[in-house]
C-alpha cells in the first residue's frame, strides 16, 4: 500500500512539474523568472516581449509586406491545447502553394505560415491590466495574438504581433468562432478544429503599415534568438466575454513579462498616416536640445 502511494504520488509530482508534456516550465510555479534555470537562452540578451512607445524608436520606411492569395481564404484548421496555449495549425500534408505565404516589409525572403495562438490572462475588470506580452507606453492590453511564419530556407522565424483590446460586454468579434472551439479544450494534449480566415482574424484596417519592428526572441522556452517581431499598432478586438471564457476554461494565465531592451534599435513604420507624421515631428522635436548643442559645439 505503502509502495503504491508513493508510485500515486510521484506521478502525481512529475505530471505537475512537466505539464504533461516533457516540458519543464509553465506560468505558475515554474513560471517566466525560473525559466533560465532549465533554458539557459531565457536569460540572453535580446529576449521578447518589450516595452514599445512612439519617441524612442527610429523611424522608417518600410517595403509593403505582400501576402499570397492563400491568407484571405478559409482554412481548417487544428486547434490544440498544448499545456501552454491554444496553438491553431494547418493540417499536415496540405500542399505547400495553398500554404499562406509572405514577404516585403523588409523580411529577409519568403516566410510561411506555421502557426497562431494568443496569449492573456484572467480578467479582474472591464480595464485590464495585464494580459498582452508586449506593451505599449508601459500598458498592456487584454491579450496578444501571435501568428508565426518561417523561412524555410534560412530557418528564421519571423511574428505578427497584435495586442487585443475588448469590446462592451455581450458584443462578439471575429474570433468569436474560435473561441467557440478553443475553450472546449480545457486539457492538456485535447484538440479540434476550426474554419478560419488569416486575413479576417487579423482584421487589419490598417494595411499593415503602422507597426514597430526589431530582433528579439521566443517569449516561450526555450527562448530562441534572431527572431523577427512586427507588431502592429492596430489591435485585435474581443469581447470581455470571450476572453474570460479562454482564461477561466484553458489557462488562467500565458504571458511572460517585459524583458530588458538592451540597447535594441526598435523601429517603427513611418508607411502609415497623418499620425505618424505628426509623431516623427515629436521625435525631432524632442532631439532639438541636442541638435542644438551640437550646433553651438561646432560653431566654437
Ligand atoms: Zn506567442
Amino acid at each position: 500500500m505503502k509502495t503504491y502511494l508513493s508510485f500515486v504520488l510521484l506521478l502525481t509530482v512529475v505530471d505537475k512539474i512537466f505539464a504533461g508534456n516533457g516540458e519543464y516550465w509553465n506560468y505558475e510555479d515554474h513560471g517566466p523568472y525560473t525559466w533560465s534555470q532549465t533554458y539557459p537562452e531565457c536569460a540572453g540578451w535580446r529576449q521578447s516581449p518589450l516595452n514599445l512607445d512612439y519617441f524612442d524608436v527610429v523611424y522608417k520606411k518600410f517595403p509593403p509586406f505582400v501576402f499570397s492569395s492563400s491568407f484571405d481564404r478559409p482554412h481548417v484548421f487544428n486547434l490544440k491545447n498544448n499545456g501552454h496555449t491554444v496553438v491553431g495549425e494547418l493540417p499536415t500534408g496540405m500542399p505547400r502553394n495553398e500554404i499562406p505565404q509572405l514577404s516585403g516589409g523588409d523580411l529577409p525572403g519568403i516566410f510561411r505560415f506555421t502557426n497562431f495562438h494568443l496569449h492573456w490572462c484572467v480578467l479582474l475588470g472591464e480595464s485590464p491590466s495585464e494580459g498582452s506580452e508586449h506593451t505599449i507606453n508601459h500598458v498592456h492590453g487584454a491579450g496578444e495574438a501571435h501568428f508565426v511564419f518561417t523561412n524555410e530556407v534560412t530557418k528564421q522565424t519571423a511574428v505578427f504581433a497584435f495586442i487585443i483590446t475588448m469590446l462592451p460586454e455581450g458584443e462578439s468579434s471575429a474570433w468569436e468562432a474560435y473561441v467557440h472551439n478553443a475553450v472546449k479544450l480545457i486539457r492538456h494534449g485535447t484538440h479540434t478544429q476550426f474554419v478560419g480566415n488569416l486575413m479576417k482574424l487579423m482584421e487589419n484596417g490598417n494595411y499593415f503599415r503602422d507597426f514597430w519592428r526589431y530582433n528579439g526572441s521566443l517569449t516561450t522556452p526555450p527562448c530562441s534568438e534572431g527572431i523577427i517581431w512586427t507588431i502592429f499598432s492596430h489591435h485585435i478586438i474581443f469581447s470581455y466575454n470571450e476572453l474570460q471564457a479562454l482564461s477561466l476554461n484553458v489557462l488562467h494565465k500565458d504571458f511572460r513579462p517585459i524583458q530588458l531592451r538592451n540597447n535594441r534599435v526598435i523601429y517603427h513604420s513611418t508607411l502609415g498616416n497623418t499620425a505618424d507624421s505628426l509623431r516623427y515631428c515629436f521625435s525631432w522635436l524632442r532631439a532639438m536640445p541636442t541638435i542644438f548643442i551640437i550646433v553651438i559645439f561646432l560653431d566654437f
